[in-house]
């Protein structure tokens, strides 16, 4: 373990965070993540370079916008601080061992999916292949192909097994239960878990995503629940905790 790689990797995180930000609530909307400067979501006036440190503009500003005073979401702040966390975090976990690079895209994922899932109920497209090439790219480079073409026969099976499941729960509640970005996201949970720990990856995502279903169902909102980020953070969960789910399912299993 080495203290500067670590620090540099928060670093990272932190600067990645702010971008996740920016692209998870940009794109949904259809606005231009080059074209548009960043600007106040209030005044609109265009940020300048030291309102945009991650974490330290926001304290440096006091949680307020220099020009018209609105409150800053505190979201900003976490998410380039979670963000920054987990890039570090990858780090001390496996080195630069090939889950460091598997760790980074989930992580990355998990942002991206927490901020435009439950913002706007959608899974981007873009972030789902950039982290699938990145995975692959990882598999290859540490692996063979045939590691790499088992891995995507893994997704596949998780990927055509969610289609199954919508198809029986859009029957049955005669709604959408599942949304496509869910199901491609079934895709990168084979891809990264395999099928045995993939289901436990599913299983807990149902679990992680109860008391939120109950809440709401008591609150009686109608909208509609977004399960991406339940499916994402059980993912990374199961993937640090992988060894150990192993041994519990060879326990299980004999
Ligand atoms: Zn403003």
């Amino acid at each position: 373990m080495n203290i500067f790689i670590t620090i540099c990797l928060f670093i990272l995180g932190l600067v990645f965070g702010s971008f996740f930000f920016v692209v998870a609530s940009r794109l949904p909307i259809n606005e231009d993540i080059t074209k548009t400067h960043s600007h106040c979501e209030n005044c609109k006036a265009t940020l300048k370079w030291y309102e945009l440190i991650p974490v330290f503009s926001y304290i440096f500003l006091r949680g307020k916008c220099h020009h018209c005073h609105t409150k800053i979401s505190i979201l900003y702040p976490l998410i380039e601080l979670s963000t920054g966390i987990l890039f570090a975090v990858s780090y001390l976990l496996y080195n630069f061992d090939y889950q460091f690079f598997i760790s980074i895209a989930l992580s990355s994922l998990l942002i991206l999916i927490f901020i435009s899932d439950f913002k706007y109920f959608i899974i981007l497209d873009s972030p789902l292949v950039i982290s699938i090439i990145i995975i692959l790219g990882t598999y290859l480079y540490f692996f063979d192909i045939k590691y790499v073409l088992l891995h995507i026969l893994y997704g596949l099976f998780i990927f055509i097994f969610l289609l199954f499941i919508k198809f029986l729960g859009d029957k049955l509640f005669k709604r959408e239960s599942l949304g496509g970005g869910d199901i491609k996201l079934g895709f990168v949970i084979g891809l990264t878990l395999g099928i045995p720990l993939g289901c436990v990856a599913l299983v807990l995502s149902a679990f992680l995503a109860l008391p939120y279903a109950l809440t709401s169902l008591y609150l009686n909102e109608e909208r509609e629940l977004p399960f991406g980020p339940f499916m994402i953070a059980a993912t990374v969960i199961v993937f640090i905790y992988m060894v150990k789910f192993n041994y519990l399912i060879d326990f299980l299993t004999f």
